[in-house]
């Protein structure tokens, strides 16, 4: 079977009994089917999104209602976290989505079982069903290590201009996709509040202060989990590269850029680990198999990839035709209840390198990947102005400020502001999947522990 294969679970005419699931651009129709971790009145469990529902498939597992394969494949899961389910082999994963997938249907039988049980356990998967507003999500797996890479052209070149570089874009850009190794013990659901970081950094007259970053940014990102690992100085052929993603969820790369801008001498360190945000739902590497599209070809002029970072079927099928969207509500907005602002629209096909190449690159000194590994793609800007995809690139280092309405301006984000990304599958002949939300408002700093005994001294 092959990743990108169609089969029953993406057939676009099939609904779902759970009625909010068969709304037009809901984002969890019968066809996405995400995973994730929740706690529900205290008790931890894990199951699928489906239209405004989760379906408990702990439970399903527990009570017998999965069978064969897929009934290995839910029971593989030990605590709440998905590693074992995720570094499964694919087959035994697809069980479990075709199971789901049939039980959730309006009309599918379930193939494992008899039809006269049938009934009984459509019965018993409306009494698992629960409805999303009641729980809390939980990260969907213990993330051991978090690789954030640099793969829009048109944000590096932007920043480089900002910079005020002679060369914006760094000459291994269109030869390797360049990354640095990020923190995965400060990544946290959407939902948790990003507190401002303290840190120092060059202030408006020059000086090397120590205080609240003033320039917070958000980064608009999507991030592909690790299915199956490889073993260490064991490199991942391009060829092979797709196999080893179990799904992806929307990332905010969280940046304090006056810090980031003067520590930068290895690359990010405090300006970035201070938190990072994915949206909680996996939406997996099967349900975007009709999501599949060819890579943008290389501009007239660019070096060839290098053999190892090319092939003819991930230029093929390497993307995926995803829309993706940044908003910004300011407590003025909050407090009227209005939405806040859409600041960022974009899309995926505008980075220069596929998650294909991004993860055989990274393996391609035989660094080895573990199920649970999170790799981001970079800010997703585009060449237009509305795909921006962070505040730095929409004002333009803060030389324009962005009207937020209301009499006000940023030129960062503010304590109480709220960053929501959003992202939709969308693809002719397929029904749009969405991502949910990837959401956190920003607190005011901390006060550092060095001024709460000096009177303010050495600020
Ligand atoms: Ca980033």
């Amino acid at each position: 079977m092959s990743i990108f294969e169609l089969n029953t679970t993406h057939d676009p005419r099939r609904q779902s009994w759970v009625e909010s699931a068969n709304v037009a651009e809901v984002d969890f129709p019968l066809q996405n089917l995400p995973l994730g971790v929740y706690e529900h009145e205290g008790r931890v469990s894990w199951g699928v999104a489906i239209g405004e529902s989760v379906l408990d498939v702990q439970a399903l597992a527990n009570l017998r209602l999965l069978q064969g394969d897929a009934l290995l494949a839910a029971q593989s899961v030990k605590g709440s976290e998905l590693n074992t389910l995720m570094g499964l082999e694919p087959g035994l994963v697809h069980a479990l989505r075709r199971s789901l997938s049939a039980l959730l249907g309006a009309d599918t039988p379930l193939d494992a079982f008899e039809e006269s049980s049938q009934k009984k356990i459509k019965r018993l998967a409306k009494v698992l069903l629960i409805e999303r507003d009641a729980i809390q999500m939980r990260l969907p797996c213990a993330i051991g290590d978090y690789t954030d890479f640099l793969t829009s052209e048109y944000h590096t070149e932007r920043h480089g201009r900002f910079k005020g570089l002679a060369q914006p874009l760094p000459s291994a850009f269109k030869h390797l996709p360049v990354a640095y190794h990020g923190r995965a013990s400060s990544i946290r659901v959407s939902g948790t509040p990003v507190v401002r970081p303290n840190g120092q950094f060059k202030d408006a007259a020059g000086q090397v202060v120590f205080g609240p970053a003033p320039m917070l940014d958000f980064e608009l990102e999507l991030a592909g989990f690790i299915s199956r690992g490889n073993p260490l100085s064991q490199p991942i052929a391009l060829d092979r590269a797709h196999e080893h993603f179990f799904g992806w969820v929307l990332l905010n790369d969280w940046s304090a850029k006056s810090i980031q801008w003067w520590e930068s001498v290895l690359g990010p360190f405090l300006g970035k680990s201070f938190m990072s945000s994915i949206s909680p739902w996996i939406v997996t590497q099967e349900a975007l198999a009709p999501f599949r599209m060819p890579l943008n070809a290389r501009p007239e002029g660019d070096p060839q990839a290098l053999p190892h970072l090319h092939s003819a079927h991930d230029r093929a099928h390497g993307g995926l035709d995803i829309e993706l969207e940044a908003w910004l509500q300011t407590p003025t907005q909050r407090a009227l209840g209005e939405p806040g602002l859409q600041i960022t629209q974009t899309h995926l096909k505008h980075l220069y390198w596929s998650f294909g190449q991004m993860l055989a690159h990274h393996a391609s000194n035989g660094c080895n990947m573990r199920s649970g590994d999170l790799l981001g793609s970079g800010t997703i800007s585009g060449p237009t102005d509305e795909s921006r995809a962070c505040i730095t690139e929409i004002t333009q280092a803060a030389k324009v400020p962005l009207d937020v309405g209301h009499g006000e301006t940023r030129i960062a984000l503010q304590d109480g502001d709220a960053i929501t990304l959003r992202a939709k599958a969308r693809h002719a002949g397929a029904v749009s999947i969405g991502f949910g939300e990837c959401t956190g408002v920003v607190l005011s700093a901390p006060v550092y522990p060095h001024l709460e005994s000096s009177s303010g001294a050495g600020a």
